[in-house]
């Protein structure tokens, strides 16, 4: 699933290559991808502007158009958005493609198929927290956000309105890495261990996002950023890197944490 790291990676390669492109015609294979909006609006308004920039937002990839559009696509599960040097071909079975200007296509490609492809209307970016690789997103902002919230450390972090995305692999080495217990109530962590914790989250996300475009300047469709080694997520029973603990795992929200019972308190 790509996560933040892969979703910076993929923004990164297309804006090398798509930036001050044109976008000759668009085509929503997978109707219900610009749910609720409807598909042939949204290739009738995509079709002739041209790629002004990409940003990132959250796991949100936003194509800035000419005339002032914003393309939104999210990738969920499976989803992935790449350049090919021919769009005549293209695989068969893509949720949507679109010819460029100097005959390239641009496609996006989801097996599962829950990834969407929507016109921005700003919406669903409202509310989001800051971006954990922004300079917004300092050690006093976390300290703030953490100290008037009541949440358990981990839900915290996976809450879209504390920071944008960071997602429950970085989230769980996050915690790792700034000795924090991921059912701490986050307003009651001391302050040096917060500065700890804001340290840790822009380390491993910088590393993951080297990780990822390493994976992704190879050819082919997704990749993991799969050398990046995690230290506890994924590692029940194992023992802990830093003590010799045994890495848990527990559920929070719905999800799995884990984290060491030894040296995370
Ligand atoms: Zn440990």
């Amino acid at each position: 699933m790509p996560e933040l790291p892969e979703v910076e990676a993929i923004c990164r390669k297309l804006r090398k290559q798509a930036t001050g492109v044109p976008l000759v015609s668009a085509h929503i294979e997978r109707r219900r991808i610009t749910s609720p909006q409807n598909s042939a609006e949204v290739e009738a308004l995509l079709d002739g502007r041209t790629i002004e920039r990409i940003d990132r937002r959250g796991k949100n990839i936003l194509i800035r158009l000419s005339g002032g559009l914003t393309m939104r696509v999210h990738l969920r599960m499976t989803g992935n958005l790449y350049v090919i040097p021919d769009s005549r071909l293209r695989p068969a079975g893509s949720s949507a493609w679109f010819e460029l200007g100097d005959g390239r296509g641009l496609l996006f490609e989801d097996t599962r198929g829950l990834g969407t492809l929507t016109i921005d209307d700003g919406s669903m970016l409202e509310g989001l927290g800051p971006e954990p690789l922004s300079r917004q997103f300092t050690a006093d902002v976390l300290i703030r956000s953490a100290t008037a919230s009541r949440q358990p450390a981990k839900l915290f972090l996976l809450d879209q309105r504390r920071v944008a995305g960071l997602g429950n692999i970085y989230a769980a080495e996050a915690l790792f890495a700034a000795r924090i217990h991921p059912r701490s109530p986050i307003g009651s962590v001391s302050r040096p261990r917060l500065r700890a914790l804001h340290a840790a989250i822009v380390r491993i996300l910088r590393d993951a996002v080297r990780s990822a475009c390493r994976a992704y300047s190879r050819p082919g469709g997704f990749q993991e950023a799969e050398d990046y080694p995690p230290a506890v997520y994924g590692r029940e029973g194992e023992d802990c890197v830093r003590c010799g603990g045994v890495i848990r795992r527990i559920a929070q929200g719905g999800r799995s944490t884990f984290y060491c019972p030894k040296c995370q308190r």
